[in-house]
This record gives structure tokens, C-alpha cells and sequence, in this order.
């Protein structure tokens, strides 16, 4: 008798794509998708806990399923996965993992998305949209945000991998492809230079930046001296950073740059895949979510301008127009570099829209601080925005360092001057649902 599963997916695009490989790796292993989680023997939930609702969501719908006599069946397995898992797992001392044994007893398997792997075809039920996710994990911490905590450390896919994913949609007929990853334009920082070289390169900044052999623009400059300058003495010397990257298709490239503050941040290769996923034939539309202010490279504008394939929808998390929360947040920019980042964008590239994420409520916002983001959605001109109570999330370095004290009631207020803001007169706006 044929098995049946069947998934229920919490949270983000990259959670919706993780689980159609989840079902692939069922699939092959004979199993079937049930029509209903009612007829189904095994049900697989795909966690998600950016905010305490998601994970409380979660805790429902166990709690549904082994306590309600209509859902009971008697041999149905609950295999739960995703953000949750990964916390459990990334917890070294044990507790998030002896908590959820504790709350959700009746859990059979808890499954780490990792050992789920790329092994087969994703089974997507959009004929026309394909995710591909080019990367997982973030190495940001942002003190209010989880996922460094549930999805570790960011880690790309091979490049040729991801082009192969794209080339195959485009051969079964897929028109547009969405690229996923937390923080998606720093992809192939780690495969230019070794995850573990990623904080060395951070932690050197400008005087690394100053005497690397690959200069911001991509253009070489003369080879330092010394690779010794002011007391540095761990410039990492990576053949693939100092000789250029080898691109699966023989082409030499110098990663590019990104520079902030001043300073070296990551060299990356996202520019060139993604032009290298516009040369696609068949792929009509492609974009890419979340990317970061911080790493939106001048070539990664010039990628998008000379691409009419990339859409003109970009989004953009500002997540406070205060730059005293932005710092409380360990965003690395201020609300007057967001700005200016806007401006060279839809002057480089028309008919530009920018969407946003957005916080009210973080710890100790003030009404002024509040005001700024206010001051800001004006400037801006979002045409849409994601906007989020501030909820508290265990190990990050905002539980652990700031209190939750702004009352829910004025988040909620926040809350929905924003929306009046931003949303509510878009919500007629053609583009808002895609
Ligand atoms: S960059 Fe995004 S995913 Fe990474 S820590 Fe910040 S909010 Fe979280």
C-alpha cells in the first residue's frame, strides 16, 4: 500500500520552496501527496518562528491534530521540520530541543531541512514560477531576527547548480524565476573565499580594502608590497579572491566588492549569475528575494539596468527610518544611506518600485524615533510594505540586551498608521498582489 504525506508550510517563500523538496525527497522514496491532511499518513510541518504567532501557530495545530478526536487517526506520523528544527538543533545546550519534546509530545520525527538536501527535482505545482533558491543561513544578526539562530550560517549552492535548476525550468516551459536566499545579494561570498575567511574579511575593513589587488570597480590595481599594513596581518590570501573566480563556463570574473562604511565587506558573485540567469532562453521574468541595503553593489545596479529580464520590483527591507533603532538593530546603515540607495537605484533604472519590510514597536522605539520611520515611508515612496509587530524571538542579542517594552496597543497604533501609509492607497495598485 502506497504511503501518503502531506505538508504543511509555515513562513517564507524559502520555507515554501524547502518543503516542494521535501515532497521530492518523499516522492522518491514511493511516497504520495495526500488532497487532504485528513487522508494523509504521515503530515509534515514546516515550521517557521520570526514571530512568536508563527510559532504558536505551530504549537495549534499539533495540539489540533493529537488532541482532536476528528483529525486522530490512528497511525498518522507528525514529522515537524523547518525553523523550528533548526533551532532545536543550533541550541548547544540542549534547552529549545528539551522544550519541544516537552511541549509537542506527540511529535514522531523532527527533521533538519539540511538533510534534506538538492538530490531531486523539486515538485512544484506552479507550472509558470519556479523558486530557486541560491542560498541559506545569513550571517547579519540582526538583534531582533532569528534565522542566523534557525538556518545558521549563510551558505551558497554551487554555482552551476542553481544554473542548472534555472535551465531545466526553462525547459519544462517556467517563465520566471524567483532567486531565495536571506540575504540574497551576498551570494558566493563563501565560495569565493571559504565560509570560515567571511568574518576575517569583515573584521579587517578599510585598511584591507585599501591594499586588496581588486579594487571596488573590479578593475586590478597594483599588487601591494606587503599584504602587512597597520598591524593587519590576516589578510586572507585567496587565490579565487586575488586571481578572480572561475565561473562554471571557463570565465575568469573578479568577484565584486562590496564596500560599505568604508570598508570591505564581501566579495560576491551575484551580479554575474544573476546576468547569467538572464541569458536564459525562455526565462522571461527574473527577481530575487531579500536583499540587503548593505550589500546592493553599484554592479549589481548595473546588472539590473541592463537586464530588462529583472524585474523593476525590488525588495528592499528598511525595516526603521531611525537610525538609533537602525543601530539597536545592528543594521549597518543609517536612514540617510537608505535613501540615497533608493535614489540611485530609480535613477539608474526606471520604472523602478521598491517594497519594504518594516518594524514598529522595537525595543525602547520612542514616539520620535517612530516619527523618523514616518519621515522616511514619506521620502520613500514604497508601493508596498511588510509591517510587523516587533515580537521578541529567544537567543537573539535584542532578548537578550533590550526589553520589549513599547505596549501593544501602541504597536498596534504604529502599526496601522503605516499600513495608512503605505498599503491601504496601493491596495487597488495592479502590481500590489504579485
Ligand atoms: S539580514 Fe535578514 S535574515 Fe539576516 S539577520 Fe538580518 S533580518 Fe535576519
Amino acid at each position: 500500500m502506497t504511503t501518503s504525506y502531506y505538508i504543511v508550510t509555515f513562513g517564507c517563500a524559502q520555507n515554501v520552496s524547502d518543503s516542494q523538496r521535501i515532497a521530492a525527497m518523499l516522492e522518491s522514496r514511493g511516497m504520495k501527496a495526500a488532497k487532504k491532511l485528513q487522508d494523509s499518513d504521515h503530515v509534515i510541518i514546516n515550521t517557521c518562528m520570526i514571530r512568536e504567532k508563527a510559532e504558536n501557530r505551530v504549537y495549534g495545530l499539533v495540539n489540533n491534530l493529537t488532541k482532536n478526536k476528528e483529525q486522530r487517526t490512528k497511525n498518522r506520523k507528525i514529522i515537524l521540520t523547518g525553523c523550528m528544527v533548526g533551532m532545536a538543533v543550533r541550541d548547544k545546550t540542549g534547552k529549545f530541543l528539551k522544550l519541544l519534546r516537552k511541549r509537542l509530545p506527540d511529535v514522531d520525527e523532527f527533521l533538519p531541512i539540511e538533510e534534506v538536501g538538492f538530490d531531486h527535482d523539486p515538485i512544484r505545482t506552479d507550472r509558470i514560477h519556479g523558486l530557486v533558491p541560491v542560498s541559506n543561513g545569513c550571517n547579519n544578526f540582526c538583534t531582533f531576527c532569528v534565522v542566523p539562530f534557525t538556518r545558521g550560517r549563510e551558505i551558497s549552492r554551487p554555482y552551476d547548480e542553481v544554473l542548472h535548476e534555472c535551465w531545466e525550468l526553462a525547459r519544462l516551459g517556467y517563465k520566471k524565476v524567483t532567486l531565495l536566499g536571506m540575504n540574497v545579494n551576498s551570494y558566493g561570498a563563501d565560495l569565493v573565499v571559504g565560509a570560515e575567511n567571511i568574518q576575517v574579511l569583515r573584521d579587517i575593513g578599510k585598511t584591507y580594502f585599501l591594499n586588496s589587488s581588486i579594487s571596488h570597480s573590479g578593475k586590478p590595481k597594483a599588487r601591494p608590497e606587503s599584504k602587512v599594513d597597520s598591524g593587519v596581518t590576516d589578510v586572507p590570501q585567496n587565490d579565487k579572491l586575488m586571481k578572480g573566480y572561475k565561473l562554471p563556463n571557463g570565465r575568469i570574473v573578479k568577484p565584486i566588492l562590496v564596500k560599505h562604511l568604508n570598508r570591505l565587506r564581501i566579495p560576491t558573485l551575484f551580479p554575474y549569475l544573476l546576468e547569467d540567469i538572464c541569458k536564459i532562453t525562455g526565462i522571461e521574468i527574473v527577481d530575487f528575494l531579500s536583499s540587503n541595503p548593505w550589500d546592493f553593489s553599484d554592479e549589481l545596479i548595473e546588472v539590473i539596468a541592463r537586464n530588462p529580464k529583472i524585474s523593476r520590483k525590488i525588495h528592499l527591507p528598511v525595516q526603521s527610518g531611525s537610525n538609533n533603532v537602525l543601530k539597536r538593530m545592528n543594521r549597518w546603515y543609517t536612514a540617510e544611506q537608505y535613501l540615497a540607495l533608493i535614489l540611485k537605484l530609480k535613477s539608474k533604472i526606471s520604472k523602478l518600485r521598491i517594497s519594504t519590510d518594516i518594524i514598529v514597536g522595537f525595543c525602547e522605539e520612542s514616539e520620535k524615533e517612530f516619527q523618523e520611520t514616518v519621515d522616511l515611508v514619506k521620502r520613500a515612496g514604497f508601493y508596498k510594505a511588510y509591517i510587523a509587530m516587533y515580537s521578541d524571538r529567544p537567543m537573539t542579542a535584542a532578548h537578550k540586551a533590550f526589553k520589549d517594552n513599547v505596549e501593544h496597543k501602541i504597536k498596534k497604533e504604529r502599526f496601522e498608521i503605516l499600513e495608512k501609509l503605505i498599503n491601504i492607497p496601493n491596495l487597488k495598485d495592479p502590481e500590489f498582489k504579485n
